[in-house]
């Protein structure tokens, strides 16, 4: 499945963070090997539509989609050079789908910054600095190569590789980031694949605040321009923490208290999820009450062939009801009586909430 890598500077909550993630039994309910190595964790995609289903079905058991978050040490100045646990960091960043940055902005004097004091701004652009530094490298490793391929075949896709990657190496060498700065410079990143560069992966941000400043919107809307077009996440790692040992409604109240709605594990794997590419689709019976993952703008078929490949091999067409026109009506008899279900063919293309049922031949 694919993966998010936490990333941050050393002391800024990501292990504080990474742990309630994966000890977290809402979101790993199901998975009770949810550690699959010391540093990755497997975790279930919150989604209050599965209850939902579950009740109008019976279900047994539900089962959510799941992601995969990855805890990346070794990010210090001078990792790009093999500083710290620097070649390691690289190696394990290049293999996760998308970064997630865990930046400090909370205070504690018994808590030491690596640079001193706390200052977002400035841990942004020290962990940007090192993965840019990291593709520059690449490049400028890859050009002969790809410099003399484009002139020996002086073919047209090769030399628009060529372009991409000149023109990506000027925005890094400004010291932007390619998921910053890709789109403006009308670079398609699907030229640059071939590189595995670490700025193209889509971003987001974990900004782990002080308690009091959770509700502080001029603080969050600052630090949120900051990090715009990436989305940014607002929690207290140490409150988050917390929650997880707390019953689910002696959470909700504490988090409510605190003018939240739903916990920052619960925002971060959401988003996390939206962040890689993916939706779900729904399927639902007695046995169980499940959520398959999808690409967005996956066709039936392609979703079909999720649960298995001769769905997607025989597939004849898909049998569709929203997720709020079933709730609404109350079962899928009701919903087909009042002509909320619709038959759908092979060029179909998923919608969040659908709820599914395939037609194939075997
Ligand atoms: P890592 O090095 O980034 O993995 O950081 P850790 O998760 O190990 O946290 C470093 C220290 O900061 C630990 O003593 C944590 O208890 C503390 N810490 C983590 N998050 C918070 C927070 O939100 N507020 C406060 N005050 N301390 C925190």
């Amino acid at each position: 499945s694919l993966s998010i890598g936490i990333v941050g500077l050393p002391n800024v909550g990501k292990s504080t963070l990474f742990n309630a993630l994966t000890k977290n039994d809402a979101l790993a309910a199901n998975y009770p090997f949810a550690t699959i190595e010391p540093n990755v964790g497997v975790v279930g995609v919150p989604d209050p539509r599965l209850e939902g289903l579950a009740k109008i079905y019976g279900s047994a058991k539900i089962i959510p989609a799941t992601m995969e978050f990855v805890d990346i040490a070794g990010i210090v100045k001078g990792a790009s050079e093999g500083q710290g646990l620097g070649n390691k960091f690289l190696a394990n960043i290049r293999e996760t789908n998308a970064i997630c940055q865990v930046i400090r902005a909370f205070e504690d004097p018994d808590v030491t910054h690596v640079d001193g004091d706390v200052a977002p701004s400035r841990d942004i652009e020290t962990i940007n600095t090192e993965l840019i530094l990291a593709d520059l490298q690449t490049i400028e490793k890859a050009l002969p190569r790809l410099e003399k391929e484009a002139r020996t075949k002086k073919d047209k896709d090769q030399l628009a590789v060529l372009d991409a990657v000149q023109n990506a190496q000027k925005i890094l060498d400004e010291g932007v980031t390619l998921f910053a700065g890709a789109a403006k410079a009308g670079i398609d990143l699907a030229l640059l694949r071939e590189l595995h560069l670490l700025t193209a992966k889509p971003f987001l941000y974990v900004f782990n605040l002080d308690e009091d400043e959770l509700t502080d919107e001029g603080l969050k809307g600052r630090l949120r321009e900051l990090v715009a077009p990436a989305e940014a996440i607002f929690l207290d790692a140490k409150i988050e923490a917390e929650l997880i040992e707390l019953p689910d409604d002696e959470a909700l109240e504490l988090l409510q208290g605190m003018g939240q709605e739903e916990s920052g594990l619960s925002q971060l794997v959401r988003i996390g999820f939206d962040t890689l590419g993916l939706q779900t689709y729904l399927t639902a019976g007695p046995k169980e009450t499940r959520a398959w993952t999808i690409r967005k703008g996956a066709t039936a078929p392609e979703a079909a062939g999720v649960i298995h490949t001769d769905f997607q091999r025989g597939f004849i067409k898909a049998e569709i009801v929203s997720y709020d026109d079933l709730i609404a009506t109350g079962s899928l008899a009701e919903a087909r009586n009042q002509g909320k279900v619709r038959m759908e063919g092979k060029d179909y293309v998923m919608q969040d909430g659908d709820v599914v049922e395939f037609r194939f031949n075997v």
